[in-house]
């Protein structure tokens, strides 16, 4: 099984949980911009005008995408941030399900690799923010890989 599908199965269990426990509607169109969203973006983050390029050929109105993006957020399969700190403009990424991750990614082939490095877990476990509780954190280093620096 790839990454992918993976993650795909695991969020669609907890998708199809969460409009169950809410009692909100299992659509085609809700379900196939979740799949849309694991296609083209499982690590990263991505805004909303991408996702309704991912899902233009279906015919969707932005109203059902902006929709279905709130409800993966509410179902925290979602984290919504914003572009920067003064940015009005929101952006998504997955919510992994609570477990670290820390990942290095090229910016010419998008290769993307998982890396370990317990000084930076545990100089992020210690840290004290106020009134602030740690959960997990999702770390992104951007560069480029070996292979692309020797083009
Ligand atoms: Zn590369």
């Amino acid at each position: 099984m790839n990454n992918k599908e993976g993650l795909y199965n695991r969020v669609s269990h907890q998708w199809q949980k969460f409009l169950r426990a809410t009692g909100k509607m299992d659509t085609k169109e809700r379900n196939t911009i979740l799949r849309r969203i694991v296609e083209n973006k499982s690590i990263g983050t991505f805004s909303p005008t991408e996702v309704l390029e991912w899902v233009a050929e279906e015919g969707f109105s932005t109203a059902t995408v902006y929709n279905t993006l709130n409800l993966l957020v509410e179902a925290r399969i979602l984290h919504r941030l914003r572009q920067s700190v003064n940015s009005t403009k929101m952006m998504y990424e997955f919510a992994h399900g609570g477990t670290n991750h820390m990942q290095i990614i090229c910016t010419r082939c998008g290769r993307v690799s998982n890396v370990r490095d317990s000084a930076i877990h545990h100089n992020i476990q210690s840290k004290l923010y106020q009134n602030f509780k740690l959960g997990h954190y999702s770390l992104y280093i951007y560069g480029v890989c070996e292979k692309c620096n020797k083009k």
